[in-house]
């Protein structure tokens, strides 16, 4: 039989059973209200107060600057929109032209509040770097939001560097760490990080749950309003089985953090030889200092839309643009930032490789790019 291989793993990653056997009481007999005062609920209230720890500890933060949150999406437009809400005196902010949709989004709804918001322009490379920035800031600038990583091409930010720039100007920094938590190492007091967005479902925890780092005495009006969760900062009773899950799957996430990127780095190599050795032509976008695993490759002439589609009827997942938009045929906003002229743009794919894939999964991928190639698409 011909096995399946999955290579999307930027858009999101299988559910780590250890993870799903944690959640399982919390969805069966362990489903007390956390905030309910008797006795009944307390494992729930225990399980919140563990997972966050847990969660903190990951990212050398404390577990009151843990704010559980919807996902990613949920993350970056309250880091943005409820920053806006509680900035009486700076009125701009700036972002990059790279970010996921919900910060571009999340961007566009406050400057039809009023608020300007600045664009910041990458290199060809996907980076956004200090003196891009410096261009840009000035002392009206109340958040700088920029990604850690890119989701479609990979490139890793210089964030010492913009959240540096960012309070020397009195400004507060954001970072959708979206693709890098649970990938890269990452505390937030090394980069010098306010406020960061993350979610479960790239480091193999359930869909539809995340977080928002909020470093103590960064100010932010909540943007969902109600009951006295997450202390009074965001209302809604918590998806417990969801939170435990996440946090499970971040431990184990960060505890074989350097083996997987060995290991993952080692099979992003392992694909990359294969098609030079079947002698495809190829450019890879996103410069030198990108995510493991995330590998944007563009085939000039060719369709990317169309690799895609001959890909998954060799039972190959793999990705075009971002995959929040994977009914697109557009150009993807990304390879537009970063100006890939547009036949190796509309020939590009991601192929996102994780640590659930083998080497016998990038030989399958190599040889049927090389296939797909060589009959010219
Ligand atoms: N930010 C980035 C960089 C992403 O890659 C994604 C998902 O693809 C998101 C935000 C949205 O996260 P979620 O799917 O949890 O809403």
């Amino acid at each position: 039989m011909k096995k399946f291989v999955y290579a999307d793993n930027a858009a999101t990653t299988q559910l780590d059973m250890e993870a799903f056997e944690a959640m399982k009481p919390f969805l069966l007999s362990e489903y007390g209200n956390p905030s309910q005062p008797y006795s009944f609920s307390r494992s729930a209230k225990k399980a919140l107060s563990e997972s966050r720890a847990v969660i903190a500890e990951c990212i050398g933060a404390q577990p009151e600057e843990i704010y559980f949150t919807s996902g990613g999406t949920e993350s970056d437009n309250w880091a943005i929109k409820g920053s806006a809400l509680v900035n009486e005196e700076k009125r701009a902010m700036i972002t990059s032209t790279l970010e996921h949709h919900a910060i571009l989004r999340a961007s566009s709804a406050i400057e039809r509040l009023g608020y300007p918001v600045a664009y910041l322009a990458p290199t060809k490379e996907g980076i956004i770097t200090g003196n891009i920035l410096k261009s840009e800031i000035t002392d009206n600038t109340f958040l700088v939001s920029v990604m850690f990583a890119n989701n479609e091409i990979g490139s890793i930010q210089p964030i010492s560097d913009l959240s540096a720039i960012s309070h020397e100007h009195g400004a507060f920094f954001h970072t959708d760490a979206v693709q890098g938590i649970g990938h890269v190492p990452l505390k937030v007091n090394d980069y010098g990080i306010d406020m960061l967005s993350a979610s479960a479902h790239k480091f193999h925890g359930p869909r539809g749950i995340g977080f928002l780092y909020v470093k103590n005495g960064v100010p932010l009006a909540p943007i969902l309003n109600g009951g006295n969760q997450e202390f009074g900062m965001r209302a809604g009773t918590q998806n417990v089985p969801a939170i435990v899950g996440m946090a499970y799957a971040l431990k184990k996430s960060c505890a074989q953090l350097n083996r997987n990127i060995e290991y993952i780095r080692s099979l992003e190599r392992i694909l990359l030889t294969e098609l030079n050795g079947h002698g495809v032509l190829f450019a890879r976008n996103g410069g030198d200092h990108t995510l493991p695993g995330l590998v944007s490759l563009s085939f000039p002439g060719l369709s990317g839309e169309t690799i895609l589609h001959r890909l998954d009827l060799k039972g190959i997942a793999v990705s075009t643009g971002s995959a929040c938009d994977g009914q697109n045929t557009e150009i993807s906003h990304v390879l537009k930032a970063i100006k890939l002229e547009e036949s190796r743009a509309r020939g590009t794919i991601r192929i996102s490789l994780g640590d659930t894939n083998d080497e016998e999964d990038v030989i399958i991928i190599a040889n049927a790019i090389a296939e797909i190639v060589k009959s010219r698409g």
